[in-house]
């Protein structure tokens, strides 16, 4: 998606080898209309999907994932990763290890809201070790739903992620994958020549 990538170019800051800034729209402030653009991307992608709710982990999959929800017009579910108050009954957790923050979440949804006849779209923003996309993936199974698909926002393809959750069998699309962020700068894999 060549809006995504160009805003990654203009604004992205490489912090290390291995980490990507984007808080300038997407992990702190957040670009609306980027955010409608890559809603309508993966409601396309996945239009033909039969998919009934599309679900997040809080707080940087919301964007995303509810302009995904607006274009397939279902409801966006988005786990939590800290207890609340108000989620109490007939809870779904699973461990979920951070990248970023080097350290274990629980996330958790409410079954009510994820049930056994669902179809669910996944959609995060960033796919790195792929632990956000397994622990997703695992509320949908307790749940007795089927996972849909796989919307990822940023893909980084030289960690072990997307490999490990495609083994899963279910489709992922990514809307900019990332080959390396050495030295500095981000370079982007390299889309399969068009015949
Ligand atoms: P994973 O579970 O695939 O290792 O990491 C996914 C989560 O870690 C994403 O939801 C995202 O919040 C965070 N994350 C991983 N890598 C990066 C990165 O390079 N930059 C930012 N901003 N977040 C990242």
């Amino acid at each position: 998606m060549d809006l995504l990538k160009n805003k990654i170019k203009a604004e992205g800051v490489v912090l290390s080898e291995t980490v990507l800034k984007v808080d300038s729209f997407l992990n702190h402030q957040v670009d609306p209309e980027l955010m409608v653009e890559i809603g309508k991307e993966f409601a396309q992608r996945f239009k033909d999907q039969g998919i009934t709710k599309v679900l997040t982990i809080e707080s940087s999959g919301i964007a995303p994932g509810v302009m995904t929800a607006l274009q397939l017009e279902v409801p966006l579910v988005f786990a939590r990763k800290k207890k609340s108050l108000t989620l109490s009954e007939g809870i779904l957790s699973s461990k979920v290890y951070s990248f970023t923050k080097k350290e274990e979440n629980t996330i958790s949804i409410s079954h009510k809201y994820i049930q056994n006849d669902d179809r669910v779209l996944l959609i995060d923003d960033f796919l790195a070790n792929g632990q956000a996309a397994l622990g997703l993936i695992d509320l949908v199974k307790q749940a007795g739903a089927e996972v849909a698909g796989i919307g990822i926002v940023i893909e980084k393809a030289f960690q072990d992620g997307g490999k490990l959750v495609r083994e899963t069998g279910y489709r992922v699309e990514s809307l900019a994958e990332i080959q390396s962020l050495e030295n500095g700068q981000v370079q982007f894999k390299q889309e399969e020549a068009k015949v």
